[in-house]
């Protein structure tokens, strides 16, 4: 098989050694004559997965012994409604839950958090289309959240450093950036992110959140959106989706093996660095609408000038085994998403045909 570099936005490109382990257990799994996903999940050989994997979690991000990690399906959708759920929905009249919209997914996430309680929003984007992120951001009184979202997948920033919330918990959705970096764990409350961007297939959420969040959450909700019944279960409330997290482990175990989230920004800093230089370069041929400073290493939105030659780049850049190069719909233009599997090599060739495909069409 000849390989191709997947640059998609979710889900996205796995490391190849990850597949290739997933290939030889899937069947047998350790010689148990069965596979892993056709045994109970209250078994020892899925709990010892199931631990693991919580457990790469903890030391690869460093998350402090005051904070659980959750498991959960869904997706970072159903976080959208279940972070309000647990922390707005019954809380006192006159209290909201600030939001800052900085673009597409913080849009949604704020959406179902107006559903279900007062929210303020502490900064709105949409003056600037999305394309930079706050220097100050004005909380309301007593607000019992703030939610941020830390890299927009399809606007293509980033914050690069968290914003200071003193006692009020720090909501953050993390989902495309997650493990690409160390993160101050005690600065946020909770941290989520579904796993098809940075950490496996789809099908799994992670949640980290500190334990006197979890304490509060509310008894009158249905068991599945409760924090706390997820807590107190070590996520196996209910049946916790079984290949997804066997595969996350083995995504957290390579990303261990090359050297963890330290390395991890290393890599995503030079990967993105070659494409925004191949942008730089191009004398205006291509265009980066992001305020540099916020510029995200995972997704790099750029355009070409003339955008009639869109079609034409995607077409040769396929031929060229580069596939998932279409910005969002939302967006047009290109996106070159750059997730922790993605090769350097795979960003070196982009960058190549970025330059030989502007020599030739200028
Ligand atoms: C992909 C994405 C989501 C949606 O995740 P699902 O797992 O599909 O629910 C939410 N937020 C961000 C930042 C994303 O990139």
């Amino acid at each position: 098989m000849k390989r191709k570099f997947n640059f998609s936005a979710g889900p996205s490109t796995l490391p190849l050694q990850v597949l290739e382990e997933i290939q030889r257990e899937i069947v047998d799994y350790r010689g148990s004559g069965m596979s892993l996903i056709e045994a109970s999940h209250r078994g020892a050989e899925y709990e010892a997965v199931h631990n693991e994997c919580i457990e790469h979690v903890r030391t690869l991000l460093d998350v402090p012994a005051n904070y659980k990690i959750l498991l959960l399906g869904g997706g970072a959708t159903l976080q959208f409604g279940m972070v309000p759920l647990n922390l707005l929905h019954y809380a006192p009249e006159g209290r909201a839950a600030d939001y800052v919209i900085s673009g597409a997914w913080a849009k949604k996430a704020h959406q179902d958090a107006a559903k279900l309680g007062a929210t303020h929003i502490a900064y709105d984007g949409a003056s600037s289309s999305y394309t930079t992120l706050p220097e100050n951001i004005s909380l309301s009184e007593n607000p019992v959240y703030l939610h941020i979202t830390s890299n927009e997948t399809i606007g293509g920033i980033r914050w690069v450093d968290w914003p200071d919330t003193g006692a009020v918990p720090l909501v953050c959705d993390m989902s495309s950036d997650i493990m690409s970096r160390p993160l101050p764990i005690e600065k946020f409350g909770i941290i989520y992110a579904g796993a098809q961007k940075n950490l496996g297939p789809a099908g799994v959420t992670v949640v980290i959140i500190r334990d006197d969040i979890v304490q509060d959450s509310p008894s009158q909700l249905p068991a599945y959106l409760q924090y706390s019944v997820h807590a107190e279960s070590n996520s196996l409330y209910n049946t916790p989706p079984v290949f997804s997290i066997f595969a996350m482990n083995l995504v957290l175990r390579w990303v261990k093996k090359q050297g963890g989230v330290a390395k991890m920004q290393e890599l995503a800093e030079q990967k993105a660095e070659l494409i925004y230089s191949a942008v730089q370069a191009s004398n205006g041929f291509y265009t980066s609408p992001v305020d540099p400073k916020y510029r995200s290493l995972m997704n790099v939105v750029f355009q070409i000038a003339d955008a009639s030659l869109d079609t034409t780049f995607i077409e040769e850049a396929t031929k060229h085994g580069m596939v998932g190069l279409k910005g969002h719909r939302s967006v047009g233009g290109l996106r070159a998403s750059l997730y922790n599997a993605m090769p350097v090599s795979g960003a070196e060739a982009l960058a190549d045909f970025m330059r030989s495909f502007a020599t030739r069409r200028r």
